[in-house]
C-alpha cells in the first residue's frame, strides 16, 4: 500500500477535496486501484448531528455512516463505495482510545496524545486503507488521505504528529505529500504572489512534514518565474509544482493534473515509475467538454430550507447535474426558500413571497429535497401542490416524498389537518408517523440509515421503468418517519400509487401519481449513488420529464444510451467558457474551482 497525503495551507476552501479526488482519478486512470480516507479534525464523532448550514450536507454511505460531504466527492470521482471508517474524526479516535482505556488495555500506563492517540490514528489509517472499496478483492494500491482544515490549526496537531510518524513508519517511497496552497494576485500590481505559499510550506516543515508536490490554486496558470521562485524557496522540484487554475467545471481538474504530468511526479516519489501506464482519461475529457458546451437550459426549482448555501444540497446538485448532462441539457437551478412560499411570508415580507412564487412558476421541474424540523414544511407542501395541480414534473426526496403524501391527503382526501407527527404530534390524520424502532429521546444513532432494499410492487410504474425494470433497488436511507401503514389503503384508493415497498411490504419506498406526467416521491436518497457517468434513474426521469423527453428515457436501453460514458466525441465543439448569468443559478459556476471560494 502506498499513500498520497493531501494537506492544505493559507486559507480553507481551496478545493482540497476536489484536488485529492482528482489525484485519485488520475492514478486510477494509470491502472492503479485507489481508495481514500478523509480526516476531519473536529470533535464530533460523525457528521450526523452537524447542521448543513454550517458544514454543508451530511453524506450517507451504504453502511449507514453519516460522513463529511468530501466522501461524496471521492465516491463520485472514483466510483467507489466507502465505509464509515474512511472518515476519521477526533471524536472517533478519542472514543476508541477511551474505550480501550476503560477496558484496561493500556495496562496501567498514563494514556497520552503521544503515543496513544497518534498510534491509534496510524493503526486506523492502515486498517481502513486495506478495506476494498471498488468491488474487487484485496486492498487497493494507493490510499489518498486528505487532512481537513489548514496547516497550523490547533485541532489538527495530533493528526499532523501522527502523519509525520506515519511517513517515517511506511518509509521512503511509500508516501507522497501533496500540499495544496494559494497563489493570489494582488490587483494593484497584478503579480502572482508566492509568499503565502512559502509561509505555509515553512509551517508544514516546522511540523515535521516535507512536501513532495505543490498544487497551487490560482486564477490563471502560474508564470514560469513564479514556479521557479516557489521551487527555490519551498525546496520542491520545478516539475512537481502544479497550477490548478479556475476552470468552468470541476471535471477539468483531473485533466489539468494530467496535462502537467502530475502522475509522473507522484509515481517518481512513490517509486512507481515504469509500473504505471499512461493515464487514459477520454471519458473525463468528453464529459468536461460536453458540460462546457451545453446550451439548452433545463430549469429546476430546489425548494428547501438551506437555499443560501448550495453545499447543503451538494449531492442533489451533483445528481441533477449528472442527469442534465446525460440528457444533454444545461442545468439551471433556482433555489426557492420554502418559507417564502408560505402565507405568513405574504404578510411579513410580500416581496420575498412574490419573488419565491415567481421563481417557482418559471421552472420546468420541481425538486423538494430531504430535511428535518418544521421550518418551511408548509412551503414545501405548497410546492408539491403547485406541481401536482399544474402537471409540473416533481421529484420529492425523503421529506419531499412525505410532504407530497401530506399534500395529497389534504387536497384529494380533504383531510385538512393531515400532517406528519414530526411536525404535529396530535394531528387527527397522521399520514406520516414515527417508525416504531427509533428512540424518541436520542438524536444520534436512531435513524433508519444506509442501503436498504426497495422492491417494485407496481411493475409498470415510471420509477420501475426508469430503474430498468429491475425487481428491486438498493438505495441509501436517512429517516425516522415513514408513511403511516394504516393509511396506505385510503391513499391508494384515492389514486396515489406506492410503486415500491421495503422487504416487509409495510414500509412505503416510492410513491407516484399515475395520472401526472411525472410526480414521484422516494423515501430514500437516490442522490447519494449518482455518478458522473451513471446518473441516478429518478433524476434522469425528472430532467427528461422537465424537457418533455420522458418517453425516450423510460425504456431501459435508452436510459443507458443517455449516459455520458457512451457519448461520441464528435458531438463536442470547442467552446469558450461562458460567464454565469448569476452565480447561484448556474451550477457550473458553483463548484469550487470555478470561483476559488468553495472547496466542493
Ligand atoms: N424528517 C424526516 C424523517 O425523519 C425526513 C428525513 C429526510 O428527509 N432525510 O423521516
Amino acid at each position: 500500500m502506498k499513500y498520497v497525503l493531501v494537506t492544505g495551507g493559507v486559507v480553507s476552501g481551496l478545493g482540497k477535496g476536489v484536488t485529492a479526488s482528482s489525484i485519485g482519478v488520475l492514478l486510477k486512470a494509470c491502472g492503479l486501484r485507489v481508495t481514500s480516507i478523509k480526516i476531519d479534525p473536529y470533535l464530533n464523532t460523525d457528521a450526523g448531528t452537524m447542521s448543513p448550514f454550517e458544514h454543508g450536507e451530511v453524506f450517507v454511505l451504504d453502511d449507514g455512516g453519516e460522513v463529511d460531504l468530501d466522501l461524496g466527492n471521492y465516491e463520485r470521482f472514483l466510483d467507489i463505495k466507502l465505509t464509515r471508517d474512511n472518515n476519521i474524526t477526533t471524536g472517533k479516535i478519542y472514543q476508541h482510545v477511551i474505550a480501550k482505556e476503560r477496558k484496561g488495555d493500556y495496562l496501567g500506563k498514563t494514556v497520552q496524545v503521544v503515543p496513544h492517540i497518534t498510534d491509534a490514528i496510524q493503526e486506523w489509517i492502515e486498517r481502513v486503507a486495506a478495506i476494498p472499496v471498488d468491488g474487487e478483492e484485496g486492498p487497493a494500491d494507493i490510499c489518498v488521505i486528505e487532512l481537513g482544515g489548514t496547516i497550523g490549526d490547533i485541532e489538527s496537531a495530533p493528526f499532523i504528529e501522527a502523519l509525520g510518524q506515519f511517513s517515517y513508519r511506511v518509509g521512503t517511497g511509500n508516501l507522497c505529500l501533496v500540499h495544496v496552497s494559494l497563489v493570489p494576485v494582488l490587483n494593484v500590481v497584478g503579480e502572482q504572489k508566492t509568499k503565502p505559499t512559502q509561509h505555509s510550506v515553512r509551517g508544514l516543515r516546522g511540523l515535521g512534514l516535507i512536501p513532495d508536490i505543490l498544487a497551487c490554486r490560482s486564477t490563471k496558470a502560474l508564470e514560469e518565474n513564479v514556479k521557479e521562485k516557489l521551487s527555490q524557496f519551498c525546496h520542491v522540484p520545478l516539475e512537481s509544482i502544479f497550477t490548478l487554475y479556475d476552470v468552468p467545471n470541476i471535471w477539468h481538474i483531473p485533466l489539468l493534473l494530467k496535462d502537467q504530468k502530475a502522475h509522473l511526479a507522484i509515481s517518481k516519489v512513490l517509486n512507481l515509475a515504469g509500473i504505471v501506464k499512461e493515464p487514459s482519461l477520454e471519458e473525463w475529457t468528453s464529459r468536461a467538454e460536453l458540460c462546457d458546451n451545453l446550451h439548452v437550459p433545463v430549469r429546476i426549482a430546489v425548494v428547501g430550507k438551506y437555499t443560501g448555501l448550495s453545499d447543503a444540497y451538494l449531492s442533489i446538485l451533483k445528481a441533477l447535474l449528472h442527469a442534465s448532462v446525460a440528457c444533454r441539457k444545461k442545468l439551471v437551478v433556482d433555489w426557492v426558500p420554502a418559507c417564502d412560499l408560505e402565507k405568513e411570508t405574504e404578510k411579513e415580507n410580500p416581496n420575498a413571497y412574490k419573488a419565491a412564487w415567481k421563481l417557482l412558476k418559471g421552472v420546468d421541474g420541481v425538486l423538494v429535497p430531504g430535511g428535518f424540523g418544521d421550518r418551511g414544511v408548509e412551503g414545501k407542501i405548497l410546492a408539491a401542490k403547485y406541481a401536482r395541480e399544474n402537471k409540473i414534473p416533481f421529484l420529492g426526496i425523503c421529506l419531499g416524498m412525505q410532504v407530497a403524501v401530506i399534500e395529497f391527503a389534504r387536497s384529494v382526501l380533504s383531510l385538512h389537518d393531515a400532517n406528519s407527527t414530526e411536525f404535529k404530534p396530535d394531528t387527527k390524520h397522521p399520514c406520516i408517523v414515527f417508525m416504531p424502532e427509533g428512540s424518541r429521546t436520542h438524536m444520534g444513532g436512531t435513524m433508519r440509515l444506509g442501503s436498504r432494499k426497495s422492491i417494485f410492487t407496481v411493475k409498470d410504474s415510471k420509477s420501475a421503468k426508469l430503474y430498468g425494470n429491475k425487481s428491486s433497488v438498493d438505495e441509501r436511507h436517512r429517516h425516522r418517519y415513514e408513511v403511516n401503514p394504516d393509511m396506505v389503503e385510503l391513499l391508494e384508493k384515492a389514486g396515489l400509487s406506492f410503486a415500491a415497498k421495503d422487504e416487509t411490504g409495510k414500509r412505503m419506498e416510492i410513491v407516484e401519481l399515475p395520472n401526472h406526467p411525472f410526480f414521484i416521491g422516494a423515501q430514500f436518497h437516490p442522490e447519494y449513488k449518482s455518478r458522473p457517468g451513471k446518473a441516478s434513474p429518478l433524476f434522469i426521469g425528472l430532467i427528461a420529464a422537465s424537457c418533455g423527453e420522458l418517453d425516450t428515457v423510460m425504456n431501459p436501453a435508452s436510459v443507458h444510451q443517455h449516459l455520458i460514458s457512451n457519448c461520441p466525441k464528435s458531438v463536442f465543439v470547442n467552446g469558450t467558457s461562458k460567464k454565469a448569468p448569476n452565480g447561484m443559478a448556474d451550477v457550473r459556476y458553483n463548484n469550487g474551482y470555478c470561483n476559488g471560494l468553495h472547496s466542493r
